[in-house]
C-alpha cells in the first residue's frame, strides 16, 4: 500500500494514544487532588479562623476538634488514593514504554517493511527494511513519493486500496509491484490494519509489505514447467490444448469464415538418429528442430488474413507452437479459409526442414511427415481436433516419407474401426479365440511334406477371420508377444509329437512369423531358446521368417538380433522376398538360410515370360547366396512345373494344401507320409 509522503524516524513518532489517555488522566488526578486539597484548607480554616466563630464555649471546640479530625483523616485518605493512583499510572507508562520498545525492535529488525501513515496517506514511519529491500536510503525515500515507484499498471489498484482502507478501516490482502533502486520490479505483498481512537474512528494504518518476489518467480516458473517443454521450452501438449480450446471460443464469435487448422508434425526416422548417435544429439537435434518451426512459423504470421491486433498478439509463433513429445511438434492456425492454407504451410514447414541441422560438428538431413486438422462445426473438444491431425500424420507416414495429409472423414471412420478392432482383439485374447493353422511346405524334388507354417487364425463366433485383418493391428498395440507365444509353443509342441509319429530326414520342420514389434523384443532369442527347450524340439526344427522390411530397418540392429537367433540353432527366412526394397546383396550379411518368393511373382510366372524371367533370376542369385528357395502362393501345376524347371526347391500355396487345424493337417500328413501329398482344399 502506498503512502505519500516520506515519514520521520522512529524515535521522532508521533505520541502514542495510549500515551495520551494516561496523560490526561493524570492532568484529572493532580486537577482534582488540588481542588480536594484547597476545598479541605478552606472548609479547616474557616472551622478554626475567629471571625468565623459563632459560639465560644467548650462544646463548639471540642466539636471543631472532632471536625478537623475527621477532615485530616481524609486528606490522607485521599492522599493516599492519589499516590496509588500515581503509581498505576507509572506502572502503565513503563508497560507501554517496553511494548514501543518491542515494537521498535521488531519493525526494525523485521524482514517484511512496516509503515505507519495517517489518513492522508502521510508516511509517520517507515522501517528500514524498506532501505534493504528497494536500496534507497531514508533520504531518497523521503524525497520521493513511493505511488511513483509503483508500476503504472497497477498504481490505481493500490490507491483504491488505500482509501477503502482508510474509509472501512480494513485493509485487503494487496499485490502489486513496486521498482527497486537498480531499476528491476520487486513484488510485494501488503496487509493494512486500522487504528482507531476512542470514538472507534480510524487514525492510522499499520502496512506491512513483504517481498514476495522470490516466490512469485519460483511460482512461476513451476507453472512454467508445468505448461512448457523441458527441453524446447516450447508450450507442451496440455498448454496447446488449452490454447486450442480459446481458439475455439475465439472462432466461435466470428460471424465471417474464420477456421482453425492443427498441423501435426512428426520427425521422419527420428528413432534412428536417436539410437545410433545418442541421445544427447537427438536431444540437440529436436531443440533446433523447435527453433527452425518457431522462425518458420514468424514468418507465416505475414500471411494472416485481417485478424484483429490483440488476437494476432496472442497468435504470435511461440503461442501456436508446442512440442507434445519425443519428436512431435504440432502448430495451431488461426484463420484459414481452407484446406489449401494448411497445406501451404505444411509444405513450407517441410522445405524449411529440409536445409541441413549442425549437430555436434555433424550434419543432419531430415524430413517430417505433418497432419493436418481444419476446425469444422462438429469440433466442441481441442483434443478432437489434434487428434484428427495426428490420426492424418499416421497416415501421410504410411505414404512415405516428408508427405502431409489432410484429415478426412473416410480417415475419422477408419480411427473408429482400428479402435474397436482393438478393443475386440483385447477382448479376444482373454477368450482365447486365437488358433493356429498350418500350411504345409513342401519338396519340389521329392513331393514331400518337409514343413509347415505356421498362421494365424481368429475364431470369432461369426466366423474365421485372417491374418491380413488383424496382425497389424496385433503388432501395432504389442497384443502380438502374447498371442505368438502361445502360438509358438503350440507349433513347437505339434511339431515335437509329428516328430515321433512321421520320422525323416531332415524332420518336419515349422515356419512362424515374426513381426516388427516381436523383433524389437531384447529379450526374443532366449525366449524362443526357452520355448524350444521346454517343447523338447531341436532348434534346427523350427524356421524364422523375417521380411526384408524388417531386416533392413535398422541393418546394424538387425544383424545383431539375427545373430543372436542364428545362435540359438534356429532357421532364418526372408520373408515375402521381392515386395520390399532391398536387393539380394544387400540381405548378403546377414545369416539367412532360406528365402521365400513373395506370391505375387509365382502368380505372375504363368502369364507372361518377363514374370518368369523374375523367378529364375530370383533363384539363380538365391543360390549364389547358399539360400534354399521356397516359391510362395502356387496355385496352379503349370508354376509347379515351371518352378521344377527352374530348380526352385520347396513350394507352398493352394495347389498343395490351404492352412488348416492340426487334426485336418496330421490326417494329411499320415495319408501322405512315405508318399506323394494329397491336395486339401479346404
Ligand atoms: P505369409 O507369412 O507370407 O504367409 C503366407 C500367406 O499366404 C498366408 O496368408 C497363406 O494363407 C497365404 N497363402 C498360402 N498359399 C496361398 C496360395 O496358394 N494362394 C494365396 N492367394 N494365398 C496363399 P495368411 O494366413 O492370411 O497370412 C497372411 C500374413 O499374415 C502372413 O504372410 C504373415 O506375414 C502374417 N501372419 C499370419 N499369421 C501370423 C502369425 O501368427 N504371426 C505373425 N507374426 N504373422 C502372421
Ligand atoms: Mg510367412
Ligand atoms: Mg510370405
Amino acid at each position: 500500500m502506498s503512502q505519500g509522503q516520506q515519514s520521520p524516524r522512529s524515535d521522532q513518532m508521533v505520541v502514542p494514544i495510549e500515551v495520551r489517555r494516561i496523560d490526561g488522566r493524570e492532568w484529572w488526578l493532580w486537577g482534582f487532588a488540588i481542588t480536594v486539597t484547597l476545598v479541605l484548607t478552606f472548609g479547616i480554616v474557616a472551622l478554626t479562623f475567629p471571625a468565623f466563630r459563632v459560639e465560644e464555649d467548650s462544646v463548639y471546640w471540642s466539636d471543631l476538634r472532632d471536625w478537623v479530625r475527621g477532615l485530616a483523616a481524609l486528606v490522607l485518605l485521599f492522599d493516599l488514593y492519589t499516590i496509588y493512583q500515581h503509581l498505576q499510572l507509572h506502572r502503565i507508562r513503563r508497560q507501554l514504554a517496553q511494548r514501543d520498545q518491542l515494537f521498535q525492535l521488531i519493525s526494525e529488525n523485521a524482514a517484511d517493511m512496516i509503515a505507519v501513515v495517517d489518513t492522508e496517506g502521510h508516511r509517520l514511519y517507515n522501517s528500514p527494511a524498506y532501505e534493504k529491500v528497494l536500496g534507497y536510503s531514508a533520504e531518497e525515500l523521503k524525497a520521493t513519493s513511493s505511488i511513483e515507484q509503483i508500476h503504472a499498471d497497477d498504481r490505481p489498484r493500490v490507491l483504491e486500496a488505500a482509501e477503502k482502507a482508510r474509509r472501512t478501516g480494513r485493509g485487503e490482502r494487496l499485490e502489486y509491484r513496486i521498482r527497486h533502486k537498480d531499476g528491476s520490479w520487486r513484488i510485494l505483498e501488503s496487509t493494512a490494519s486500522a487504528i482507531r481512537n476512542a470514538k472507534g474512528e480510524t487514525t492510522r494504518l499499520v502496512i506491512v509489505n513483504r517481498d514476495i518476489t522470490e516466490r512469485k518467480r519460483a511460482e512461476e516458473m513451476l507453472a512454467h514447467n508445468a505448461l512448457h517443454d523441458g527441453l524446447t521450452g516450447l508450450p507442451n501438449r496440455a498448454l496447446f490444448l488449452d490454447r486450442l480450446q480459446h481458439a475455439f471460443a475465439r472462432s466461435e464469435r466470428h460471424t465471417s469464415p474464420y477456421k482453425l487448422a492443427v498441423l501435426f508434425i512428426d520427425v521422419d526416422q527420428f528413432k534412428v538418429y536417436n539410437d545410433s548417435l545418442g541421445h544427447g544429439v537427438g536431444d540437440e537435434l529436436l531443440i533446433q528442430i523447435g527453433q527452425r518451426l518457431a522462425t518458420s512459423l514468424r514468418g507465416f504470421d505475414t500471411i494472416s488474413r485481417q485478424v484483429a491486433a490483440k488476437e494476432l498478439e496472442a497468435s504470435t509463433a511461440a503461442d501456436t507452437l508446442a512440442r507434445l513429445g519425443g519428436d512431435e511438434f504440432a502448430v495451431l492456425l488461426d484463420d484459414v479459409q481452407d484446406p489449401s492454407d494448411g497445406i501451404r504451410v505444411a509444405e513450407r514447414i517441410q522445405e524449411k526442414l529440409k536445409a541441413p541441422f549442425q549437430v555436434n560438428g555433424q550434419e543432419m538431413v531430415i524430413s517430417a511427415s505433418i497432419g493436418i486438422a481444419l476446425r469444422t462445426a462438429h469440433y466442441t473438444q481441442s483434443e478432437d481436433l489434434l487428434r484428427d491431425a495426428e490420426i492424418a500424420m499416421y497416415r501421410a507416414k504410411r505414404a512415405g516419407k516428408a508427405c502431409c495429409e489432410v484429415f478426412d472423414t473416410a480417415m475419422h471412420s477408419g480411427a473408429v474401426h482400428r479402435l474397436k478392432l482393438e478393443t475386440e482383439l483385447r477382448k479376444a485374447l482373454e477368450l482365447g479365440e486365437f488358433r493356429v493353422h498350418y500350411q504345409p511346405v513342401v519338396s519340389l524334388r521329392s513331393g514331400k511334406i518337409v514343413g509347415f507354417e505356421a498362421l494365424s487364425r481368429w475364431q470369432r463366433p461369426e466366423g474365421v477371420v485372417l491374418p491380413g485383418e488383424f496382425i497389424k493391428v496385433l503388432d501395432e498395440t504389442g497384443l502380438i508377444l502374447p498371442v505368438n507365444r502361445a502360438l509358438l509353443r503350440e507349433a513347437c509342441e505339434l511339431l515335437r509329437s509329428w516328430h515321433s509319429r512321421f520320422s525323416s530326414e531332415p524332420p518336419l520342420t515349422m515356419s512362424v512369423n515374426i513381426t516388427p514389434k516381436q523383433f524389437a523384443q531384447p529379450e526374443l532369442a532366449s525366449e524362443i531358446g526357452l520355448i524350444l527347450e521346454q517343447a523338447g524340439l531341436p532348434a534346427s526344427s523350427l524356421q524364422l521368417e523375417i521380411t526384408e522390411t524388417i531386416a533392413m530397418g535398422d541393418p546394424e540392429r538387425a544383424g545383431r538380433v539375427l545373430s543372436e537367433l542364428k545362435a540359438l540353432g534356429v532357421r532364418l527366412s526372408i520373408d515375402d522376398f521381392g515386395t520390399g526394397y532391398s536387393s539380394l546383396s544387400r540381405l548378403q550379411r546377414f545369416p539367412f538360410d532360406t528365402l521365400k518368393i513373395d506370391r505375387s511373382f509365382i502368380s505372375n510366372m504363368d502369364k507372361d515370360a518377363e514374370g518368369r524371367e523374375i523367378v529364375r533370376t530370383i533363384i539363380v542369385l538365391a543360390h549364389n547366396l547358399d539360400l534354399t528357395v521356397v516359391a510362395e502362393g502356387t496355385e496352379t501345376e503349370e508354376q509347379i512345373s515351371q518352378l521344377k524347371q527352374l530348380d526352385c526347391e520347396l513350394a507352398q500355396g493352394y495347389f498343395f494344401s490351404r492352412p488348416a487345424n492340426a487334426e485336418a493337417i496330421g490326417e494329411l500328413l499320415a495319408k501322405s507320409y512315405g508318399g506323394q501329398v494329397t491336395v486339401l482344399k479346404g
